[in-house]
């Protein structure tokens, strides 16, 4: 990986963490609040840190089931109701 703002490969792995020591994770928007609220559904984050610039950059872990269910549509994801009626089409060769 390299840095988004300068283009240096010299990044130190990291976490974000709060005072309290709770790590913030990643909610997809279409996670619904009362998952959130319990923590459900949440991605971890790994943060980047640059040497060079000192930008901070992140990364989201995605279980191979979350690229499995975001990967079936191209560009911005569809909102809940959109994905459920969505029928994708497959390109006929
Ligand atoms: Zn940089």
């Amino acid at each position: 990986m390299k840095c988004t703002a300068c283009g240096s490969s010299s990044l130190v792995i990291g976490t974000i963490m709060g005072g309290d020591g709770t790590s913030p994770g990643f909610y997809p928007s279409d996670t619904p609040s009362l998952k959130r609220i319990f923590g459900i559904g949440n991605k971890a984050i790994q943060a980047y840190g640059c040497v060079h610039c000192g930008n901070l950059q992140f990364t989201v872990q995605f279980s191979a089931r979350d690229l499995e269910r975001y990967q079936q549509f191209e560009g911005e994801q569809p909102d809940v109701l959109e994905r459920i009626n969505s029928n994708p089409k497959k390109l006929d060769g």
